[in-house]
């Protein structure tokens, strides 16, 4: 059976891998001259700059990602995160554990669980306003570094499947390598299995029937089945389709930031209270080859994508690494059709078409779990109706 994949994200390689093994005949097209879209980097300078992700996986080894990684047999080795995370706020740095936050905030949460078993709708901002003023900034830090979206933009409901899970599986984990080797081991196990990964090459169009074909420059190409990696506004459009709503996509900027010494000193996130930046890491402390020296990487939420915000962002980071031998090596602002995420969490409009025989993977649709885990759980809901 013949597969064609627009797109060679993580989402497209993973299910191209996986069908390449299978014995599908699989080929992917890349406009861009690199495999690996938002789950890559480029060095700089000594520095494994990435093209989207903070060079981590949300729950590390034991994750969905971890798992299919490890059932595909590729050779990367994920690091989890130890501590995994770490708070600064109002100057003063903290190990985050249960006893960072009052009982009454914990009694205010397994209370919100339970009101939300009985129905209750409300957004994230409307519980955090009811904690103390450190619970409040923490969940605010916590879904910019993680969804990069401000707690109004999101329901209490949705992240309860994703509580549940980070109770299962634990905090994140780096790639040894960076996200390039996780992107780089799929595409050598499609190439391995016969696939191919065609860099350079837009579609242009997808024409829909039993047959699908996909329009390039200068040919056309025929396929039984059509997976694509581009979310469902943009496959849409390929198809010459009406989508109707779709769910508006999560902006942020990320600054990577070369240091002489280690601000962080270990491989977890340290979540920065009260600011516009959400959270920082430093990778090195995982894999020494990311960065010549240090390498830290900040996250911010942006709302418009402004200058303002940005340059907010740069004042932060300022005040918070006075002191320290530093400098800024790139600010990447991500929105539009480069987002951090298609769709803002909560809101992946699953994996299917009008068309049976085309899916879309990537972090539009993605399974409910958050990033390149939920990522993985979309292609393993589409290897389910396909295998
Ligand atoms: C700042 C930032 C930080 C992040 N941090 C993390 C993190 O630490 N951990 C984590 O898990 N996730 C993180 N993410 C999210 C993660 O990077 C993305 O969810 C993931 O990489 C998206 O993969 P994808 O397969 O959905 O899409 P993409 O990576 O966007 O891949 C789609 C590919 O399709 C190509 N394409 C588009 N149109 C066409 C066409 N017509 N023809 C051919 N090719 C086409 C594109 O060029 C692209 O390469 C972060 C994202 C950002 C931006």
């Amino acid at each position: 059976m013949k597969v064609g994949i627009v797109g060679a994200g993580l989402g497209g390689l993973l299910a191209g891998a996986y069908l390449s093994s299978e014995g599908f005949e699989v080929e992917i097209f890349e406009k861009l001259p690199f495999a690996g879209g938002r789950f890559t980097s480029m060095n700089y300078r000594g520095y494994e700059i990435s093209t989207g992700a903070l060079h981590m996986i949300p729950h590390g080894r034991r994750g969905p990602l971890g798992r299919m990684l490890k059932e595909l047999g590729c050779d990367v080795e994920i690091v989890d995160s130890k501590p995994e995370g770490e708070i600064l706020w109002n100057g003063e740095r903290e190990m985050l554990t249960r006893k960072s936050f009052s009982w009454f905030d914990v009694l205010r949460l397994n209370i919100e669980f339970f009101m939300n078993k009985l129905g209750r709708k409300r957004t994230l901002e409307e519980f955090a306003r009811g904690l103390s003023e450190k619970s409040y900034l923490y969940v605010r830090s916590f879904l910019g570094w993680s969804f990069s979206i401000f707690p109004e933009q999101m329901m209490f409901e949705k992240i309860v499947p994703i509580f549940r899970r980070t109770e299962v599986y634990g905090g994140p984990g780096v790639p040894v390598g960076g996200c390039k080797a996780v992107t780089e081991s799929l595409v050598e196990i499609i190439e391995s299995s016969s696939g191919r990964v065609h860099l350079r090459k837009e579609v242009k169009a997808i024409k829909s029937g039993e047959k699908a074909k996909f329009i390039l420059e200068k040919e056309k190409k025929e396929y039984d089945l059509v997976i694509s990696d581009v979310g469902h506004r943009i496959t849409s459009e390929l198809l010459g389709e009406e989508l109707g709503n779709h769910p508006s996509e999560s902006r942020g900027v990320k600054y990577t930031i070369a240091i002489d010494e280690p601000f962080i000193g270990h491989t977890g996130v340290l979540f920065v209270l009260g600011k516009n930046i959400a959270g920082m890491n430093e990778v090195t402390n995982a894999d020494e080859n990311l960065g010549r020296k240090h390498m830290l990487q900040v996250h911010q939420p942006l709302r418009n994508g402004s200058r303002e915000e940005i340059i907010r962002g740069l004042r932060d980071i300022k005040e918070i690494l006075r002191g320290y031998s530093f400098e800024v090596l790139a600010v990447q602002s991500y929105r539009g059709d480069w987002p951090v995420n298609r769709v803002m969490a909560g809101m992946d409009m699953g994996n299917r078409t009008r068309h049976d025989n085309i899916f879309v993977v990537g972090d539009g649709a993605k399974g409910e779990d958050i990033e390149v885990d939920g990522i993985a759980l979309g292609v393993e809901n589409v290897l389910e109706a396909l295998l």
